[in-house]
């Protein structure tokens, strides 16, 4: 499985921490039904993005993006020695994967201009330190973490209320060595990153969208989780803060990248997690996904008597 891609003059690289079942779908997507589960299992198996006791399986990945400039870090995933006893497979590990990694696509701590999160979530800013003599550290010494202010002032008043760890051992270490920027909507770095808002799963966040005055690829973050919610945008997760948002949000964004060259690189579908949004009638494909297009009938199960109608977007995971 290749790990790199190059589009425009980026070459992006996956750097992939872990890949496993990680919930189990009826419970993950609250509004998936029985018989929508029932209607997708098939193909949903075939992609490797369910397994076979319905449990969703997700990838959990950085990517690292050369432009001819900077070299980037988009989310930096789960981390090491972090206390996240929810989480048993994230808890304490100490695991050389991650740096295996980024020693696999060329690139060393060192060699990180940027950090940035599309959101604040615990596998999003993982990587963002690590731990030295007992304390926080940034892991990209030489790096400005880049993190949208908003998304930045929700978290502060959470972690004022109850105290958030991810924040509080990941971002806030951050901002106190001085390695921070707080930017707005309209924040670029030269003439190829850009931010797109995408609220919803976080008030704050963001996707970016990386190439020379136009979208060579865009890093889509949480605003889906899996290819489920490609073919069923109204089907937010657990998770999503504000899950009406993040359902007009997934629809926009798969619309306004379907049938462009752009190359959508997601953080959670399963490998290979990178392909160009497609709306196409038919099958699936080996080694990717196929999502139908076309409206239908909203099944009742979802609500729909049969009169609401449902908007479906498809994407073909195009790889190599
Ligand atoms: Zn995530």
């Amino acid at each position: 499985m290749s790990l790199t891609y190059s589009v425009g003059d980026l070459t992006i690289h996956r750097i992939i921490e872990q890949e496993a079942p990680f919930f189990p779908a009826l419970e993950f997507i609250p509004g998936l039904t029985a018989e929508v589960m029932a209607e997708n299992r098939a193909w949903m198996r075939q992609a490797k993005a369910l397994d076979e006791q319905d449990v969703l399986l997700l990838c959990f990945q950085s990517y690292v993006v050369k432009t001819p400039h900077h070299t980037i870090l988009i989310d930096s995933c789960i981390g090491n020695d972090k206390s996240r006893p929810q989480r048993p497979k994230w808890h304490m590990k100490t695991d050389d994967t991650y740096m295996r990694g980024l020693k696999a696509a060329g690139v060393s701590v060192d060699d990180i201009d940027f950090v940035m999160c599309t959101h604040l979530h615990v596998d999003h800013v993982g990587w963002n330190t690590r731990l030295e003599n007992g304390r926080w550290v940034p892991t990209f010494p030489k790096a400005r973490y880049v993190f949208a202010k908003q998304e930045f002032d929700y978290w502060s008043e959470q972690n004022a209320k109850a105290e958030v760890p991810p924040f509080a051992d990941s971002v806030l270490p951050v901002v106190e060595a001085g390695r921070h920027e707080f930017v707005g909507n309209d924040h670029q770095i030269g003439d190829h990153v850009r931010i797109l808002p995408t609220p919803g799963h976080t008030p704050g966040h963001s996707a970016f969208t990386l190439g020379r005055d136009k979208d060579d690829a865009v890093f889509s973050g949480d605003l889906m989780h899996s290819p489920l919610q490609a073919l069923y945008p109204e089907l937010s997760m657990k998770f999503d803060v504000d899950q009406a948002t993040a359902a007009k949000t997934r629809r926009s964004f798969l619309e306004r990248y379907c049938d462009t060259e752009t190359l959508c690189c997601t953080a959670h579908f399963p490998s290979p997690s990178v392909g160009r949004i497609r709306r196409k009638g038919s099958g699936f494909v080996r080694g990717g996904v196929i999502w139908r297009g076309s409206r239908r009938e909203l099944p009742s199960s979802l609500g729909g008597g049969g009169s609401v109608r449902m908007q479906r977007s498809e994407m073909r995971i195009e790889v190599g």
